[in-house]
């Protein structure tokens, strides 16, 4: 049986501000877009929460909350640092590391459990190791998938810790309303709750066929993620779709290499559409003037299909690597699924891009493009 530990940090643009500024420590403080007119809110710490102020609110509207609270614009280039070190820090955990955000990731820890002489004691060593390290608190949940380990990091929140023991995962999840679940959000909850499901409960007395039914494929995910079960683990993995691109001459400048991810990912999302798939892996290549070659992954909670979520991924993995002169540089989407899954969350981005297409498939492929301003950090 495998288990599962999710660590999520606690409000982390926020409390990696706190780490440099210790002044800054217990006050509402608001990270965001809050120079730009139309910016928006990033992170909240949870003294600002309490006056209502949260992530994706417009930074007017938090200003009219809490007008004293302490508006910064973010230092993306820190919140990396501290991410790659937080990251470092997990690999002394385990090797199988999935990282999904900038400050959130699933260790693997079935085969190092025993090390550390138990999962609660691995789990403590890891937050205190965090904790005093690098400052800032993380919350972690444990459990047999990497699903219900998330719910339970998020139930935690901030600095917990839950440890769901196999066979508990149905009791852990029964009277948590039905958003806990990946894929049901603000817009499709009031759907879910219409056909009376408002606890997850609700659900349990379904089997897979009926839920399929009433929900298509993601149905079928839902009667897993329930039933506590890791979905699918038996499909076989198709085949990826990848692009990339050999230059004259080696380029140095970043802004010019995002511009070709940008390019590239416009390609592969419409060969993905194209294709009616969707990815939960990417990877980037990298080969430099000295033929070096590298690749670099990322494994994502939910699957994607537009331009823009493959190249906001390739690029958050770019920003990563050093500085050299490349000389090749390419994209690939692997664990790829029959899309449309998502018609939860996704349809503004569902739409936007079947626009795209359509236009592009009758007038060409650089007809169109979102534009993307490449000095954006995020
Ligand atoms: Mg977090």
């Amino acid at each position: 049986m495998k288990r599962w530990l999710h660590a999520d940090a606690d409000m982390f643009f926020a409390a990696v501000e706190m780490v440099k500024d210790p002044s800054l420590r217990g006050k509402a403080v608001v990270v965001g877009g809050v120079n730009s007119r139309h910016g928006v809110v990033s992170t909240a710490s949870y003294e600002a929460r309490k006056f209502g102020i949260h992530s994706a609110m417009p930074v007017a509207v938090a200003r009219r909350l809490k007008p004293d609270a302490i508006f910064l614009e973010g230092d993306y280039a820190a919140y990396q640092t501290y991410s790659d070190k937080m990251f470092s820090l997990f690999r002394q955990y385990t090797s199988e590391l999935h990282v999904l955000s900038i400050d959130e990731a699933d260790l693997d820890i079935t085969d190092t459990i025993q090390l550390f002489g138990g999962e609660e004691v691995l789990a403590l060593r890891l937050k205190s190791d965090v904790q005093s390290q690098l400052g800032f608190s993380i919350s972690i949940g444990v459990a047999g998938t990497r699903t219900v380990a998330k719910i339970a990091a998020a139930q935690s929140k901030p600095d917990g810790l839950t440890i769901i023991t196999q066979g508990f995962e149905k009791a852990f999840l029964s009277d948590l309303p039905i958003n806990v679940l990946p894929g049901i959000g603000k817009k499709s909850e009031p759907f879910f709750i219409s056909k009376g499901f408002t606890k997850v409960k609700d659900l349990y007395g379904f089997d897979m066929a009926a839920l399929t039914g009433l929900f298509g494929k993601y149905g079928a995910s839902l009667w897993c993620m329930v039933q506590g079960i890791e979905e699918d683990q038996t499909s076989p993995s198709r085949p990826s779709i990848s692009k990339e691109i050999t230059f004259e001459e080696d380029i140095t400048d970043q802004n010019q290499l995002i511009s070709v991810l940008d390019h590239l990912s416009a390609d592969l999302g419409h060969r993905l559409r194209h294709e009616k798939q969707e990815a939960s892996c990417l990877s980037i290549k990298l080969r430099y003037a000295n033929f070096k070659t590298i690749t670099r992954q990322i494994t994502l909670n939910e699957p994607i299909f537009s331009d823009e979520q493959i190249f906001y991924y390739a690029k958050w993995l770019l920003r990563k690597e050093s500085r050299e002169p490349v000389r090749l540089l390419g994209i690939s989407v692997t664990n790829l699924s029959a899309g449309e899954s998502l018609f939860l969350e996704n349809q503004k981005e569902r739409a936007f891009s079947k626009i795209l297409d359509t236009i592009r498939d009758k007038y060409g492929s650089k007809t169109i493009h979102r534009y993307h301003d490449y000095k954006d950090k995020v």
